[in-house]
């Protein structure tokens, strides 16, 4: 391909991109992510909350509050069963307490959350990387969310919602999707953050699995979305209500 073709196809994948994060921010508002009083208590939630709602994460964070032993050493510390206790709420209790419990240790041997934050942000996340338990989409969120710095979170919301969009093909690794978005947007943290919370309110609420098209502002731009559509003569939901049974 040309250098010239290469240029209009990703300056169109950039508009597309910023097209769909207004449509989002239109319909949803801002998410105002990520919910946490700390570095240290954002990184502890972004290890809970895989696989779980984020109320169940609340609670097992307010566990530990109410423990005092939200800090790495108290963490690093306490006996299994203990911790699994505490992070009960957050559903696979055990195998959690064990990947938080080595978050913890290494980040005590990294000397604390404000050496980490010298680190330059690929080196910060290979070492997240390094960590047991702690996958991509977990270390993103660290980086992103904790840390402030640009890298694009990629969940399955992202992979579903982009596939039926034409972004991508549905079978792309994560880094090819992360360096899609990273390439096609400005390098902007507070951009990444609300386009990943968008992403994921849009995932739960409207393209779920059976997706409401009815009530989506992408509809006209998604060619999944208009097979989907109602015919002519069915009845059009109320979409407000529609959303609010979603939830
Ligand atoms: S139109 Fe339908 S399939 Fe397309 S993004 Fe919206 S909800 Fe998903």
């Amino acid at each position: 391909m040309t250098s010239s073709r290469q240029k209009k196809r990703d300056a169109k994948a950039r508009a597309s991109l910023r097209d769909i994060y207004q449509r989002l921010l239109d319909t949803h508002g801002p998410q105002h992510w990520w919910p946490g009083d700390s570095r240290f208590e954002i990184m502890v939630g972004a290890v809970l909350t895989q696989n779980t709602a984020w109320t169940n994460v609340e609670r097992a964070i307010a566990n530990l509050k109410r423990a005092k032993a939200l800090s790495p050493e108290a963490i690093a510390s306490a006996r299994h069963a203990r911790l699994a206790k505490w992070l009960r709420p957050s559903g696979y209790f055990n195998i959690k307490a064990k990947r938080l419990r080595s978050m913890c240790r290494w980040l005590l041997v990294q000397g604390g959350v404000r050496r980490l934050a010298r680190l330059a942000t690929e080196d910060l996340r290979a070492a997240l990387l390094d960590v047991h338990g702690i996958g991509p989409e977990t270390a993103d969120d660290i980086v992103l969310y904790a840390f402030e710095r640009p890298v694009f979170v990629v969940d399955a919301y992202t992979h579903r919602l982009f596939a039926r969009l034409g972004h991508l093909n549905g079978d792309e690794g994560y880094e090819t999707v992360r360096h899609l978005f990273e390439e096609s947007l400005d390098a902007d943290v507070r951009l990444f953050n609300e386009y990943h919370a968008l992403i994921v309110r849009h995932g739960k609420e409207v393209c779920r699995t059976r997706p409401h098209c009815e009530c989506c502002s992408l509809l006209e731009i998604c060619s999944v979305g208009r097979l989907h559509r109602a015919p002519r003569g069915r009845h059009i939901p109320d979409c407000a209500n529609e959303i609010l049974i979603a939830r």
